[in-house]
């Protein structure tokens, strides 16, 4: 099967051509991912509707280099997927148009792919994992343990309850004057800190399930950065490492803590896999791979370009869901909103 994917529901403008050879491993013929980085720069942070418009400005140039990077033509395609929700409704609106568009024009098979579960697949194309298994998704809008049990069939078992880690390492880095994203810049400053100057806290930790919290520990570095102003005037290059340090340390804490949490809660799990631009961070990672072997699971961070927002993920969850013989009509919605219990894309008038 060779399946065509679109993803457009955040600042990325992404198409891709994922193909399965019966009995064959899958292979990624193209990924082409066209960020909107610049274009958000001068606002701090996405804006819909410039986003929705370099969305449908870019969709279609995407699909074009994706189909010429794999060397195929709309008639050498089974199936051409795209991206339902959750996300920026205009921009998931862009992506199902054009989708519906080579679905009309080819007659080729749409199927509506959730966005959380393309992440939460991609261990399976990347490293061939089998269900079940345990999925942190820690990026800048979403953080969550999934048990991965099917390719529609997710049980969450908790997530944050209020910032997703990736924006708290964003707030911190704005707050210390480090640039946008935050993640590697704080990461990076945290390499010459020492963690223990400060003690924040370690939300929720004390108790049970899976649930996580990260604005408490952003309003604790706004206090401890504001104790030392008002103590010397400003802040030094070692306070700021050190800051770093204690930040990236507590939501190392929280999230290998409740990693641990996760495990006891899915007996059947045989590996712990991340996704997320935060899974990136080394200390991080480490964390969580210590936390995998201590229970005797295989640990699996796919290649940073999977982990982030592209649509390798979503040609393989519809390759994926196609071969069980999901499709959608025309009449596939985009939804804003939805929640990974609830797989199956939402007939008109059902949207949430
Ligand atoms: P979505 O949540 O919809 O997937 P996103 O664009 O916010 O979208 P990603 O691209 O997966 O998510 O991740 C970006 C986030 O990851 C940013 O918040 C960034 O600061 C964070 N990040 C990237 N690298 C690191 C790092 N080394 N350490 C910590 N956080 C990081
Ligand atoms: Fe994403």
């Amino acid at each position: 099967l060779t399946v065509l994917g679109l993803e457009s529901s955040c600042d990325d403008t992404a198409a891709a051509v994922v193909r399965q050879r019966a009995g064959g491993p899958p292979e990624i013929l193209s990924s082409v991912v066209r960020g909107q980085t610049a274009l958000h720069a001068p606002f701090g942070g996405v804006v819909p509707e410039i986003a929705a418009r370099a969305h449908a400005e870019k969709i279609d140039l995407c699909v074009d280099d994706a189909l010429a990077a794999a060397g195929l033509g709309l008639g050498d395609l089974d199936a051409v997927a795209v991206t339902a929700g959750p996300g920026l409704i205009g921009g998931v609106l862009a992506g199902v148009m054009c989708a519906k568009g080579i679905a009309a024009a080819t007659g080729l098979p749409l199927v509506g792919v959730n966005h959380l579960a393309g992440h939460a697949l991609t261990p399976r194309l990347t490293d061939g994992l089998d269900f079940p298994y345990l999925m942190l998704l820690a990026s800048g809008g979403h953080c969550q343990f999934l048990s991965v049990e099917g390719v529609e069939d997710f049980t969450r078992l908790g997530g944050t309850i209020d910032d997703a880690p990736g924006e708290a390492f964003d707030k911190t880095a704005k707050l210390l004057g480090l640039p946008q994203p935050g993640g590697p810049e704080v990461e990076r400053a945290a390499m010459a800190g020492d963690p223990a100057r400060f003690a924040f806290p370690r939300p929720l930790m004390d108790r049970p399930g899976c649930d996580m919290s990260f604005s408490g520990l952003k309003t604790a570095l706004l206090r401890a950065r504001d104790a030392l102003i008002a103590e010397k005037g400003g802040i030094t290059l070692q306070d700021r490492a050190d800051l770093c340090a204690a930040f990236q340390a507590a939501v190392r804490d929280v999230l290998a803590g409740k990693a641990a949490r996760a495990i006891a809660a899915a007996p059947g799990a045989t590996a712990l896999a991340v996704a997320g631009g935060v899974a990136a961070n080394r200390t991080i990672r480490a964390a969580l791979e210590q936390v995998a072997a201590d229970a005797g699971l295989r640990f699996v961070a796919p290649p940073l370009a999977l982990c982030t927002d592209n649509a390798a993920m979503i040609a393989w969850a519809g390759l994926e869901r196609f071969r069980l013989g999901g499709r959608d009509g025309m009449d596939l919605v985009a939804r804003p909103r939805w929640p990974l219990d609830e797989t199956q894309p939402a007939l008109i008038g059902a949207g949430k």
